[in-house]
């Protein structure tokens, strides 16, 4: 069978944390915005971002633009900020060019997650994306897991298919309710005592790359 992984994307193969609070402080300067108003917005944004959270932005600071407005320059400027690093880059290429197939499963608004994934260069480095707001399921529900298998064109039937991200319940609690092998992607953070733990722990994404492609097939990955 060809081994086959999905990846989680914020805080996973980009920056999200990052790219956010850079956000955040451009967007208060811009808009001549309180001290303050920036951990304000970090805080709001910090789980997920979508055009109802920019209609409690609008109405919080009286802006003029539309609420329309507001989130399709969000979308664009954090696309223009957001990296994907050449070194996770060139290890899903390695990882492909070793047989294994790659889907992204994501939660998120399709448009602002399409726009990452593009301006990152990270869809032309996978096989299939499943974007939570286009099936109308959110990790962790399983199935969410299963359609992103059935667009890498596989069956999800727990022989190896691996699952590797920064979320302790939606990523691998999700990834294990749906069969999955696991990698928990740390950034430094210890595992949380009270849930069953990951198959395996890295700090970033390259590290579990390189733990992926080490084994060279997915049945000598222990
Ligand atoms: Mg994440």
């Amino acid at each position: 069978m060809q081994p086959l992984v999905l990846f989680d994307l914020d805080n996973t193969l980009v920056d999200r944390q990052c790219t956010l609070a850079e956000w955040a402080g451009r967007f208060q300067a811009r808009h001549g915005l309180s001290p303050g108003s920036e951990r304000w917005l970090i805080g709001l944004l910090a789980d997920r971002a979508t055009p109802a959270h920019f209609a409690r932005v609008r109405e919080r600071f009286v802006l003029d633009e539309s609420v329309g407005a507001l989130w399709n320059r969000y979308c664009s400027d954090i696309a223009a900020a957001v990296v994907c690093p050449q070194e996770v880059l060139s290890g899903l290429e390695g990882l492909r060019a070793d047989g294994w197939r790659i889907g992204v499963a994501t939660n998120g608004a399709a448009d602002i997650q399409w726009a990452k994934l593009r301006a990152t260069r990270i869809a032309d480095h996978v096989d299939a994306v499943c974007i939570s707001e286009e099936i109308g399921v959110r990790k962790p529900d399983p199935a969410m897991f299963h359609e992103a298998v059935r667009r890498c064109g596989a069956v999800c039937d727990g022989a190896g298919i691996w699952m590797v991200g920064d979320s302790p319940v939606n990523d691998i609690g999700g990834g294990q309710a749906a069969g999955l092998r696991t990698v928990w992607i740390s950034r430094g953070r210890p595992w949380p005592g009270d849930l069953l733990p990951p198959d395996r722990q890295v700090a970033e994404a390259r590290a579990a790359i390189d733990l992926l492609a080490a084994a060279g097939s997915v049945r000598n990955v222990e």
